[in-house]
Formats: C-alpha cells, sequence, structure tokens
C-alpha cells in the first residue's frame, strides 16, 4: 500500500513537494494546506490536489471564493502516515504539537531550528541514519548543495577543511517585496550559519563558511575551496566523481551556459515541467585541482534543490524496506533528473584538465557563532 503524505503550507517548497509526491510510484498525496484563498489555492485544486484549511484558516472565506475545501488540517492528518511541513520559518516548530498530537511521522525545512525534529537530513549525506526516525528536518538549499558536494569528495578522498563563500540570491521570483534591489550585502556574522548546519548532517567535518546576498532571484552560487586529505589524479578524476554521483550537472565549455541565466535557461527548456534545477550545478571549466586542494563553483537553485530529499526524508520515516541509495533512484527518475544527467562527451577533452603546481595555503581561524536562518 502507497504511504499517503500531506503537504502543510503550499508555497515555493510545498507546491513543489506536493508535485513530487504526485510523481511517485510508492507515494499517495492525500491533500494540501493552506491558509488563505488565492492563485496558490486555485491552481492547487486546477492540479487536482485535495485542499484543506490550515492555521486558523477561515473555511468561509475559501467558499466565498468559490474554492473547494475538503475540511481542516486535523481532518487530513487522520488521513496520513507522514506530513511534510513547508510553511515559512518558525511556524513549522509551532505546528509540531499539532502531528504529534495527530500521531504522523513529520518532515520540517532547514528555516526551522535543527532541534525541531529528531534529526536532519541529507538523502546522500545521511539516510542510513535516518531510517526509522519519527520526524525529520531537511536542511536548507545552501546546506543541502554543501552536504551532497561533501558526500562526493568526502568518501574518495576525505575531507581536511572545507571552505566556502556563499553568493545568495536576494529572494525568490515571486518575493516583490524582499532585497536588495541594489547593492551587495556582506552577512556581517563570521562565520555564516551554514557551516554549523552542515554540521548537523556531517558532526566531524571541518568547515567555515562566509555569505553575502546579491540583487538576482535565480540561484545561489557557492566558490568552494576545499583542501582534501588525499590528492585526487586531476580534474578529470574529480568531475568524473561529481558527473557519476545523483544529483549533480557539470556543464561542459561547448554547451554556453556562463552563468546562472544560462542553467536556468536549460532548466526551463529540458521538459520536466517544473522549470526547476534540483541538481547540483558545476562548471567543468570552473574546476581546479592543486595537489590536495580543489576550488570549484557550484549554483543552488533555492526553490527546487530540496524537493528530492523531502521525498527520500519520507521513505527514509514510513518505508523502513528502503534504502538511501534506492530511495534516490526512485525519486529521481519519478522525477526525470535521471535522464538528464549529462556524461562527457566520448574522448572530449576537459577545459579543467589543467594540474597546478602546488602553493601552500594557510588555515584559517574559525570562529563559532551562528548568523540568521535564513536559506
Ligand atoms: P513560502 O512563503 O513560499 O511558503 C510558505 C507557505 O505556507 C505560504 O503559502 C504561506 O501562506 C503558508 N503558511 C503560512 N502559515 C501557515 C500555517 N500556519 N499553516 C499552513 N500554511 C501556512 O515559503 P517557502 O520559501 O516555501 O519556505 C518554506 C520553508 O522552506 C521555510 O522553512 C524555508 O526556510 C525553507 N526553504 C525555503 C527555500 C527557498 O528558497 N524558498 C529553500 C529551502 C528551504
Amino acid at each position: 500500500m502507497n504511504v499517503r503524505v500531506a503537504v502543510n503550507g503550499y508555497g515555493t517548497i510545498g507546491m513543489r513537494v506536493a508535485d513530487a509526491i504526485v510523481r511517485q510510484p510508492d507515494l499517495e498525496l492525500a491533500g494540501v494546506a493552506k491558509t488563505k484563498p488565492s492563485f496558490e489555492a486555485r491552481r492547487a485544486i486546477e492540479k487536482g490536489h485535495r485542499l484543506f484549511v490550515a492555521g486558523g484558516g477561515d473555511l468561509a472565506q475559501f467558499r466565498a471564493a468559490g474554492i473547494a475545501v475538503q475540511g481542516t488540517l486535523d481532518q487530513l492528518l487522520r488521513e496520513v502516515d507522514v506530513v511534510v511541513d513547508a510553511t515559512p520559518e518558525s511556524v513549522g516548530r509551532a505546528n509540531r504539537p499539532i502531528y504529534e498530537a495527530a500521531g504522523v511521522r513529520a518532515i520540517f525545512q532547514g528555516g526551522e531550528k535543527a532541534d525541531v525534529a529528531d534529526g536532519s537530513f541529507n538523502a546522500q549525506g545521511n539516510y542510513a541514519a535516518a531510517r526509522g526516525k519519527r520526524t525529520l528536518r531537511v536542511v536548507s538549499c545552501n546546506t543541502t548543495g554543501i552536504a551532497r558536494a561533501v558526500s562526493v569528495l568526502g568518501p574518495r578522498w576525505g575531507v581536511e577543511h572545507w571552505e566556502a563563500t556563499l553568493v545568495r540570491r536576494a529572494a525568490d521570483p515571486g518575493e516583490a517585496r524582499k532585497g536588495p534591489v541594489n547593492g551587495i550585502l556582506p552577512t556581517l556574522q563570521l562565520p555564516s550559519h551554514h557551516g554549523p548546519d552542515v554540521r548537523t548532517i556531517f558532526p566531524e567535518l571541518s568547515i567555515s563558511t562566509i555569505a553575502l546576498v546579491v540583487p538576482t532571484t535565480l540561484m545561489h552560487l557557492h566558490v568552494n575551496h576545499v583542501r582534501l586529505r588525499r590528492a585526487p589524479r586531476g580534474p578529470t578524476e574529480v568531475l568524473d566523481a561529481f558527473r557519476s554521483a545523483p544529483r549533480f550537472r557539470v556543464f561542459a565549455p561547448w554547451e554556453g551556459a556562463d552563468g546562472t541565466p544560462q542553467v536556468m535557461e536549460f532548466a526551463r527548456d529540458r521538459g520536466l515541467g517544473t522549470g526547476d534545477m534540483m541538481e547540483n550545478v558545476l562548471w567543468e571549466a570552473g574546476l581546479q585541482v592543486e595537489d590536495r586542494e580543489i576550488r570549484f563553483f557550484q549554483a543552488i537553485h533555492q526553490e527546487s534543490i530540496v524537493v528530492p530529499e523531502c521525498i527520500d526524508a519520507i521513505r527514509a520515516l514510513a518505508i523502513p524496506s528502503v534504502d538511501g541509495p534506492s530511495s534516490i533512484a526512485m525519486t529521481d527518475e519519478a522525477l526525470g533528473l535521471s535522464r538528464t544527467a549529462a556524461p562527457a562527451p566520448p574522448g572530449a577533452v576537459l577545459a579543467a584538465e589543467r594540474v597546478l603546481p602546488r602553493k601552500a595555503v594557510a588555515p584559517r581561524a574559525v570562529r563559532g557563532r551562528h548568523d540568521d536562518r535564513s536559506p
């Protein structure tokens, strides 16, 4: 029998998670819950999702707007095994007692503090540890991106230290009132909260992050500098490792994807139906190997990267027979991600095939403070 799932909070993340659940062979979307009637509520109905009222919303308001609702969140929770909470930051924590009272397993998002759930989750990072828990927090978009990359480099070469500068998008495309519209805002808390958040997945990892916000809505971009424990043979080996890992897309120079605008053009055009880029995006020419030091860029589509992770988190909570690699494969197949992974053309000469002479890099001091919790 399929696992029945509710999505509470139908915004940027919630609507994508709902669509992704519908595509999974072993999951069933029982309904989505919203506080107010809106164009998103109308779209949910048009997509065939059953709609429920949450968060003290007024049923009469929905009916007055001609939006058909099936009942309240409490009623929806009685029908499901798992709820995915995709409400704004801190609302998830307030909702936790509702889920506990209903006896349903719950998944929270990265805007919540780590202790909202029994564990933080990243599919490639710690699926095994999450199996059978009652609640999980899928870490934020930036943390998910870093955790996936750690999962590729760590097991192969070991990570001695990870430095990342996160160039963050100012707002999601639909957020008309957020900014900056002009200017660059450094996050004046060092290190940023992202490093400690990655350690909720990899407690032993030495990592330090710095963040700044720029006027774009498309994607975040990470500038990574990683000191490995063992030297890879060269960039080809590292790129092959990323290419062969699930949820990575490496752009070759001949593709002409200079930056995030072209990446999102690719995402809109590739026919997966969502216009999303759920993979970590790397550039072949933007990766350098210098003995044990690796530098690379990666772009993160903040609106969608956590969607496959939410699907895997549902299986980790509710389907004990499925392990991490099987869940990832199933999720990606259903979302179409595995069909669009692009291997290097046979015999291609990689632009990154440049092994530079070794240079000493002094370790940086790390202080332990958190900054704001937004993704
Ligand atoms: P959003 O504002 O786009 O959507 C949240 C939705 O929840 C809205 O439709 C809102 O009306 C609804 N809502 C508010 N209170 C509610 C309640 N009590 N009950 C039910 N619904 C309620 O927010 P989002 O961007 O989807 O973020 C949701 C979570 O995901 C946050 O924790 C956020 O930090 C995290 N996250 C966001 C992004 C991103 O870039 N947008 C990326 C990764 C993780």
